[in-house]
């Protein structure tokens, strides 16, 4: 089993930021920005490359729930997915990063 799999059955604990029946919103154990935030499906979705644009569409009303949950809709956050080996992918179970909560440098 995958280590988000594992979170999601909390043989691993998380601090939750927001959870559903479908996805869960945590923290993330080494943070890049002042509020670092993970966002998966809870069921195992190796990468963006297989997600549905059905369980996309859900997601996406969830991200934007954690958004307001966080309090950054309006100044704004910066949200990526990692994508295999070249894109930097480390966990093999599809996650949104949601970085805010201050500047953040330009990536492009
Ligand atoms: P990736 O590099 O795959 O896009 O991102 C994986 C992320 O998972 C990293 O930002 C890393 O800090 C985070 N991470 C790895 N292991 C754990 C863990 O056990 N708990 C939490 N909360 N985050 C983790
Ligand atoms: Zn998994």
């Amino acid at each position: 089993m995958c280590l988000f799999c594992k979170i999601i059955k909390g043989e691993i604990p998380n601090k939750t930021v927001l959870e559903d029946e479908q996805f869960l919103a945590f923290e993330d154990i080494n943070p890049q920005a002042k509020i670092h935030v993970l966002i998966i499906p809870k069921i195992h979705v190796d990468s963006f490359n297989e997600i549905s644009s059905e369980l996309m569409k859900d997601i996406t009303s969830f991200i934007q729930k954690v958004a307001a949950t966080l309090g950054v809709k309006e100044k704004g956050y910066r949200l990526i997915t990692n994508i295999g080996q070249d894109g930097g992918q480390e966990v093999k179970h599809i996650h949104f990063h949601l970085l805010a909560g201050e500047q953040l440098g330009a990536l492009v």
